[in-house]
């Protein structure tokens, strides 16, 4: 990454030198219509000193507001409320730059900054920067950062990751986890209640963490945790949900999460508590970003800093919105690209956060995403970089540029999430009586295999019949992450009850399994959405973004209630971690060693992994998932074949007869049971 600094880019411009990152310029001048055009001449301010930054005992304040005509900086003494003790005018300096020194460096106090642009006097902003906020986020805090390091704190670093289809991914909000009145944890909602050991419903079944670890997950994706707007952190008692893709303050966490949001300090520390339990239990942090937009429009920070520049807009000047919530920001111009990598970077060395999960990936362009890689992989070669491969709405970002589910080939340590899998196991997402493979809808066997070789190219697959993407788009398995449900649509509980209403809940609870088995057994890396091992529901609410706690809390006793559902989905995991032939790290390993058997059944897809795929200790697995309401009949090759799945039943290690003697099959003519997976290996 280099800039590039050229004279005089656009006629008519106000700023020399005008920085222009090169390799963003093709795409920024193809983004910009008309009205967007203006921005291509701002300077690009590349020092790592925006916001405010201590220097021995002076603390250096530094706003980038190239079209500012002042800027003033305020100082609180507390985080709301109340009159500046101190206004000071801010010094225009290089690169569109604004700043102010204070000595000795005023702990404690507050800031907001306030620009004045077109004659007007803004209102009152935190900036972008804020890396400690009081109560809602409106002003930043001066605090000592080093001092919200929990004991540890230097040597704690998150789990090694030695190929990115190792990770099993479980996507979790703080909510959900932990607010259910049995779930035995104290700091319910809480960033903390991931610190808390030793867990129990009253029927003992394990919560929380250890919940976590007997589970077998290697990496919690927590739904988004930097400050969000929707929740009234003055009024925790409401009890207030959001889901949190309403970002306000980009760099400190969520206020509603600690155990005191009005304490700038306490918010921060309790998240690196929560991080540093989870690394010390061996699990992965992956958090949810959304830079794509923000929660207001004008009135958001970006606006009240730099007024349009962080946004795109359309031609008659109104903003696009390719988020579906009002706007969208603009990753391919110099300032919005580097916040963004910026951003990523602070976590992951503040926060010691091992993956990114992009919302609305493609709304970026791939250069950005690129850069994001880059640079977190620079700081820990183990990070997880994934995202929505698609947009909520039309963008001026050409196509080619966007971070698309198809555009994934030409991004580097970047993966996608396949829609492909999760519409064709479970049925599609937005007709919630839609079924799917595993539900006993015929067709969607083919796209089932795009998802079982991870959208790579493979001879047997046929990607002209896939029901969304019609061409390998993923160059490696790293590329893809497998799912059947998420946060967002229906959890797969209230899938399977809305599209399979006359079936008893065994039989719903058979079609999960199946349809989880698929997803944990296919190369690729695996997603689960939390609870879904309990078979949590949501009440059939689809989009539950601020339904209450009544909708979203996860009910434990279910884990009591489906403990073989639970089981179940233990055995899965530790079948995938102990077989790295269902983790092969390249296109080619799966092309080679995946085949799959020619059967005419609908809903019945039958492979193998061979010889000894990916190092694997088994020389051939087979795997045959039977969709149908009906039993299957395969022709096995003869052989001593160990029976590790079947009718329901997973263990890891082999099913077991009555008397404890391994479960086996000789081959020939075998019997898949409805609504099941069967596997095999010799
Ligand atoms: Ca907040």
């Amino acid at each position: 990454m280099f800039d590039l600094c050229m004279g005089s880019l656009v006629a008519g411009a106000v700023f020399a030198p005008h920085c222009m990152r090169a390799a963003d310029n093709e795409v920024a001048v193809a983004a910009a219509g008309k009205v967007d055009a203006k921005y291509l001449s701002y300077p690009v301010y590349d020092g790592d000193d925006l916001g405010l930054t201590v220097n021995g005992s002076t603390a250096l304040f530094r706003l980038w507001s190239p079209e500012a005509q002042a800027v003033k900086l305020n100082i609180y003494n507390q985080g709301r409320g109340g009159e500046p003790v101190e206004t000071m005018e801010m010094t225009k300096r290089d690169k569109g730059t604004w700043v102010a020194t204070i000595n000795p460096v005023p702990y404690g106090k507050f800031y907001t900054f306030q620009v004045k642009v077109g004659g007007k006097w803004l209102d009152e902003t935190p900036g972008i920067w804020a890396k400690a906020v009081g109560i809602n986020g409106h002003r930043a805090a001066i605090i000592d950062l080093e001092s919200t390091n929990p004991e540890g704190w230097a040597a704690d670093k998150g789990p090694q990751v030695k190929a990115i289809n190792d990770v099993v991914l479980y996507e979790m909000h703080h909510r959900d986890f932990s607010v259910h009145p049995n779930s035995g944890i104290a700091n319910k909602g809480k960033f903390l209640a991931m610190t808390e050991d030793g867990t129990v419903t009253p029927l003992g079944d394990k919560t929380g963490i250890d919940h976590l670890k007997e589970l077998g997950v290697t990496h919690v994706h927590i739904l988004p945790s930097y400050d969000y707007n929707s929740v009234d952190e003055t009024n925790l008692p409401a009890n207030q949900y959001n889901w949190g893709y309403d970002p306000y303050n980009y760099n400190a966490p969520e206020g509603s999460y600690s155990t005191n949001p009005s304490d700038p300090a306490t918010r921060i520390k309790e998240m690196k508590e929560m991080v540093k339990a989870l690394h010390d239990a061996g699990i992965g942090v992956v958090m949810d970003v959304v830079y794509n937009h923000t929660a207001d429009n004008d009135r958001s920070n970006f606006s009240l800093t730099a007024p349009g520049y962080f946004y795109r807009h359309n031609e008659d000047g109104s903003y696009s919105d390719a988020s579906g919530c009002g706007n969208e920001t603009a990753s391919e111009r110099g300032m919005m690209g580097d916040f963004i990598v910026n951003s990523v970077k602070y976590w992951a060395k503040e926060y010691h956060i091992d993956g990114f999960r992009f919302d609305l990936m493609a709304i970026h362009d791939t250069e950005t995403m690129n850069r994001v890689a880059a640079a977190l992989k620079e700081i820990n070669p183990s990070t997880f970089i994934y995202g929505e491969g698609w947009t909520a709405g039309g963008s001026p970002l050409p196509v080619d540029a966007r971070a698309l589910k198809e555009n994934v080939a030409k991004m580097n340590g970047v993966a996608v999430f396949s829609d492909d899998i999760r519409d064709a196991v479970k049925g599609h997402y937005s007709d919630a009586a839609d079924r799917g493979f595993a539900t006993g809808k015929p067709g969607n066997e083919e796209t089932v295999k795009i998802g079982i070789v991870a959208a790579t190219a493979h001879p047997q697959v046929d990607y002209s019949k896939g029901n969304n993407s019609k061409f390998p788009y993923a160059s490696s398995p790293s590329q893809i992450i497998n799912y059947v449900s998420c946060h967002d649509d229906l959890t797969l509980t209230d899938k399977l009850a809305k599209s399979m209403p006359g079936a008893t809940e065994a039989e719903r609870q058979r079609a999960a399994r199946l349809a989880q088995t698929i997803v944990f057994t296919s190369q690729g890396t695996p997603f689960m959405f939390a609870g879904e091992e309990v078979f949590r529901d949501k009440k059939g609410v689809h989009n539950s973004y601020k339904s209450p706690d009544s909708i979203n809390a996860i009910d434990w006793n279910l884990k009591h209630l489906n403990a073989d559902q639970f089981n179940y989905y233990k055995e899965l995991i530790a079948l995938r971690k102990a077989h790295p032939a269902f983790r092969m790290t390249s296109a080619a390993d799966i092309a080679r060693h995946l085949k799959f058997d020619k059967v005419n059944t609908p809903n019945l897809i039958s492979y193998s992994l061979l010889d000894n795929a990916n190092g694997d200790q088994w020389k051939e697995i087979k795997i045959v998932f039977n969709g149908a309401d009906t039993a299957a009949e395969v022709k096995l090759p003869k052989g001593n074949w160990t029976v590790v799945a079947r009718d329901g039943k997973l263990n890891h290690t082999g099913l077991l007869n009555a008397d404890g003697s391994l479960q086996t099959l000789a081959g020939g003519k075998t019997v898949v049971e409805p609504r099941s997976a069967l596997i095999l290996y010799r």
